[in-house]
C-alpha cells in the first residue's frame, strides 16, 4: 500500500514536471556515427519552452527548470549554474543539438536528480583537505598557505554536516602529509558514499572566481585539454560514478556561488588521481584563487570562509536530498 502511493507521488511528480509522457528518451539525429539530442527535442522531453536570446544563447524553460547553451561553445548553465559540457553545441541541417552522451550525463542527471540516484549511497562522508605537510600547495603573496586554508575549511564543512547528523571523515585533521593514493584507500576503508577533495587555486593576479571539477569520461577531453591529441579512453574506479559525480558537482558548484557571490568558472572536467581513484562518487573543490588579491583579502575573513563552508555542506545538502527523493 505504501510503495503504491508512493510510486503514486513519484507519478505525480514526473508529470508535475514534465507535462508529458515521453521521458522515455529524447527524440536523437544521427550525424557520421554520433547521436545528437536537438534542442528542439531536449525542450519537448521536459515540456518546456525553447528561446533565442541573442545571437549565441538558446534558452530552455519551464516554471521550474532555466537551461541556456551557448552555441558553437561547451558553455550552458543549468539554473544559472555554468556546466562545461564534454562537447560543443552545434547546428545539424537547421538545428542546434547537443551531443547525446552530454545529454545523458551532464544536463538530465541535474535537471531529474530523482530519476539517476536511487543506489547511490548517502550516509558517509568523507572530506579531503588538500596537500599538508611538507607539500604546502599554493601560497599566496600575503602567505594563505593552501594547505591551511582548506583545512580550516573542511573542518568547517564537518562541522556543519555532523550538525546534520551525518557521519564524517577528514582525510588529515592536522597538518601531515597524505599522498594522492592514500586519499582515495582511506576513503575506501571508511566505506565512503561521497568524496570532497578541497582545494584553493593559483594562476595569475586576475585569475578568480570557483569551479567544481568531475572526473573526465572515457573517451572524451578534459575541460583544459579540449582538442590536443586523441582523448584518452581509460575507464577508471571513479567513472563508474560519472552520473552521481555530475548532479553532485552541480550541486556544490550552485550552493557555493550562491553563497560567496564569487564568480562562477563552472562544473569541470578533469582526469585528477584522487577523482580517478575514488571509490564513491567524488568531486574536487577549487573554492577561490588565492593569487588574486581580491579573493586573497576574501579568503583571510573568517566570514568569508564561513560562506564557503556553508555553501559546500549546503550542496552535499542537496545532493543527499537528491537521493532521498529518488528513493
Ligand atoms: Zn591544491
Amino acid at each position: 500500500m505504501r510503495s503504491k502511493k508512493r510510486i503514486l507521488t513519484g507519478l505525480t511528480f514526473c508529470l508535475l514536471l514534465s507535462g508529458c509522457l515521453s521521458l522515455a528518451s529524447v527524440r536523437t539525429v544521427t550525424s557520421r556515427g554520433k547521436t545528437y539530442a536537438p534542442l528542439n527535442n531536449v525542450a519537448g522531453y521536459y515540456g518546456m519552452k525553447v528561446s533565442q536570446k541573442g545571437e549565441n544563447r538558446i534558452h530552455i524553460r519551464s516554471q521550474w527548470n532555466t537551461l541556456e547553451f551557448e552555441v558553437n561553445s561547451r558553455r550552458c548553465w543549468i539554473n544559472d549554474t555554468l556546466i562545461w559540457l564534454n562537447h560543443p553545441v552545434r547546428k545539424i541541417g537547421w538545428q542546434w543539438t547537443l551531443e547525446n552522451d552530454d545529454f545523458k550525463t551532464m544536463i538530465d542527471p541535474a535537471v531529474r536528480p530523482y530519476a539517476f540516484l536511487k543506489n547511490i549511497g548517502s550516509r558517509i562522508v568523507v572530506l579531503d583537505p588538500g596537500h599538508g605537510g611538507k607539500d604546502s600547495g599554493a601560497v599566496s603573496p600575503r602567505k594563505v598557505y593552501e594547505k591551511l586554508l582548506v583545512m580550516d575549511i573542511a573542518k568547517r564543512v564537518r562541522k556543519k554536516l555532523q550538525a546534520r547528523g551525518l557521519t564524517v571523515h577528514l582525510t588529515r585533521d592536522s597538518d601531515t602529509y597524505l599522498t594522492l593514493s592514500e586519499r582515495a584507500q582511506k576513503a575506501a576503508r571508511w566505506n565512503a558514499d561521497l568524496f570532497i577533495s578541497l582545494h584553493a587555486d593559483s594562476a595569475s593576479k586576475t585569475a578568480k572566481g570557483s569551479t567544481v571539477f568531475i572526473l573526465s569520461r572515457p573517451g572524451c577531453y578534459s575541460t583544459h585539454s579540449y582538442g590536443q591529441g586523441a582523448p584518452p579512453t581509460t575507464k577508471y574506479p571513479g567513472n563508474r560514478f560519472d552520473i552521481a559525480n555530475a548532479v553532485l558537482s552541480y550541486r556544490i558548484q550552485q550552493n557555493m556561488i550562491k553563497k560567496t557571490r564569487q564568480k562562477d568558472r563552472g562544473v569541470k572536467h578533469a582526469r585528477f588521481k584522487v577523482l580517478k581513484d575514488a571509490p564513491c562518487p567524488a568531486a574536487l573543490v577549487e573554492m577561490a584563487f588565492i593569487t588574486n588579491p581580491q579573493e586573497e583579502a576574501l579568503v583571510i575573513r573568517a566570514s568569508h570562509r564561513e560562506k564557503i563552508a556553508t555553501g559546500i555542506a549546503n550542496g552535499i545538502a542537496a545532493y543527499l536530498k537528491d537521493i532521498k527523493r529518488a528513493r
